[in-house]
């Protein structure tokens, strides 16, 4: 038996955009919610240099900047923020319990923004270069790669949307993937093929990354197939080889896609009432901060009106 005082009405997963405006959004509604921050307190933005995307920073801002501003906003209406990682939840009853470093805590509610990891390639020198000539993201940092030369790896859909995107910015983009067979549907490798600017390299993948003290200057790639090398220059890169979105402490007890993106069943309630999820661990589409916070707050509301039904 759980005593009911100590009871939340909600707690949050994750503090990215989707978490903070989550947590923002029940602490003004007087949810008094909890936030278990996790592994990475501020997630994928606290990664990144300058975000030039994001509504109501006429100069841009960096992404640290920005989590911590947002973490302060949501304080401020008195979101409690504990920065540690949840091992797992209980779903099969109300209250939920969610277990962190072996402490059990319990609330009528969960709001899941777990988010969703880039997979990287793990090539030497990558580590150094990640979110400045290295990205995942082209509606992210395409537009600081004005007339310069970029590469994307990958050989599926968003491969193919990556390097056509980027064509409105870099002055070659080169596309490698490591076989001659393309995941990417015919049209997209139509159009990205077609391109002018874009050149297709099948057969290629990345040895290592070079750079100099500016940032990055190119790859070694290597032919798969013999192991022979060569040197292609470049001062940007975006990986598009897929996500992973963040949902193994659930161990299976909300439904997912075949690629473990979290369902939505009603609005932004998962398939297991009461537990809502925002953010990139649902989005397959735009993964973008402010798609994630607008999802923060979509869950927040569903969450505040699912848990005033309960008294009814
Ligand atoms: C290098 C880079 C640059 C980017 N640049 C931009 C940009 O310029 N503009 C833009 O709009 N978007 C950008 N993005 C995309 C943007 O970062 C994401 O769309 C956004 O962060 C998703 O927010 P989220 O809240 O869903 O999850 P995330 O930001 O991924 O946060 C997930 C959170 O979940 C937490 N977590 C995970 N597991 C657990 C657990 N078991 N217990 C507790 N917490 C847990 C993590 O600690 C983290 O806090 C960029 C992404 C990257 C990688």
């Amino acid at each position: 038996m759980v005593a009911p005082d100590t009871v939340r009405n909600v707690i949050i997963i994750g503090s990215g955009p989707a978490g903070y405006t989550a947590g923002l959004y029940t602490a003004r509604a007087m949810l008094e919610p909890l936030m278990f921050a996790g592994y990475m307190s501020g997630g994928q933005l606290m990664l990144t240099s300058d975000i030039e995307n994001f509504p109501g920073y006429p100069q841009g801002i960096g992404g640290p900047d920005m989590m911590l501003q947002l973490r302060e906003q949501a304080e401020r209406f008195g979101l409690e923020v504990q920065d540690k990682n949840v091992e797992s939840v209980d779903l099969s009853t109300r209250p939920f319990a969610v277990t962190v470093e072996g402490e059990v805590f319990h609330a009528h509610a969960l709001i899941v923004c777990t988010g969703a990891e880039s997979i990287w390639l793990g090539a030497e020198g990558e580590a150094e270069q990640k979110g400045r000539g290295i990205s995942t993201c082209a509606t992210c940092d395409g537009a600081f790669f004005r007339d310069e030369e970029v590469i994307v790896v990958g050989g599926g859909d968003s491969a193919m949307e990556e390097a056509t995107f980027l064509t409105r910015f870099a002055s070659k983009v080169t596309l490698i993937h490591r076989r001659d067979v393309f995941r990417a549907s015919q049209v997209m490798y139509d159009r990205a093929a077609a391109h002018p600017k874009i050149e297709i390299r099948p057969f290629r993948q990345v040895e290592r990354w070079l750079s100099d003290e500016k940032g990055l200057t190119g790859a070694v790639l290597s032919d798969p197939r013999t192991g022979e090398t060569e040197e292609i220059a470049c001062t940007g890169a975006f990986i598009a080889i897929g996500h992973k979105p963040i949902t193994a402490f659930l161990d299976g007890q909300l439904k997912t896609d075949e690629e473990g993106y979290l369902l939505h069943s009603q609005h932004t309630m998962t398939s297991v009432e009461g537990v809502f999820a925002a953010g990139d661990v649902v989005d397959t589409r735009y993964r973008q901060a402010i798609t994630a916070a607008g999802m923060g707050c979509q869950a927040a509301i569903d969450a505040e009106r699912w848990l005033e039904a309960q008294h009814d």
